[in-house]
């Protein structure tokens, strides 16, 4: 009897490992591939400015690569969705670029470049 409750104990444990683990590997919207945590952003597919919620996720790189090319208005206005997104020439070219570089790929030096100016 004490054995089902150290069961039920078990698999809500397991459970819980599962949980993490599918937070740790959130897949990229952009991209396609898993993202470390530390290199997760969240990207409102309609920006806050424009009354979105809706957020997906993405690499720190993917992220930045998208805001580099739309502002929020193109983005609010034609590309709302990832698959939007993957289709502009420009992220196609970005995307089979980026799909080479390992997953924790960070452009380092740009991103200290930029810092401070978001
Ligand atoms: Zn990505
Ligand atoms: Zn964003």
């Amino acid at each position: 009897m004490a054995q089902g409750r150290i069961k039920r104990l078990q698999s809500a444990a397991l459970l819980q490992v599962q949980l993490l683990k599918a937070e740790e590997q959130a897949i990229c919207a952009l991209c396609d591939r898993p993202i470390p945590p530390a290199l997760r952003d969240a990207h409102h597919l309609i920006p806050k400015s424009r009354g979105g919620s809706v957020t997906v996720f993405m690499h720190r790189a993917c992220h930045k690569q998208v805001h580099a090319l739309f502002t929020e208005t193109e983005l609010a206005r034609h590309y709302p969705t990832p698959q939007a997104l993957r289709e502009h020439p420009e992220m196609k070219r970005f995307i089979n670029w980026v799909q080479d570089k390992p997953s924790h790929f960070n452009p380092a030096t740009r991103r200290s470049r930029r810092k401070g100016q978001i």
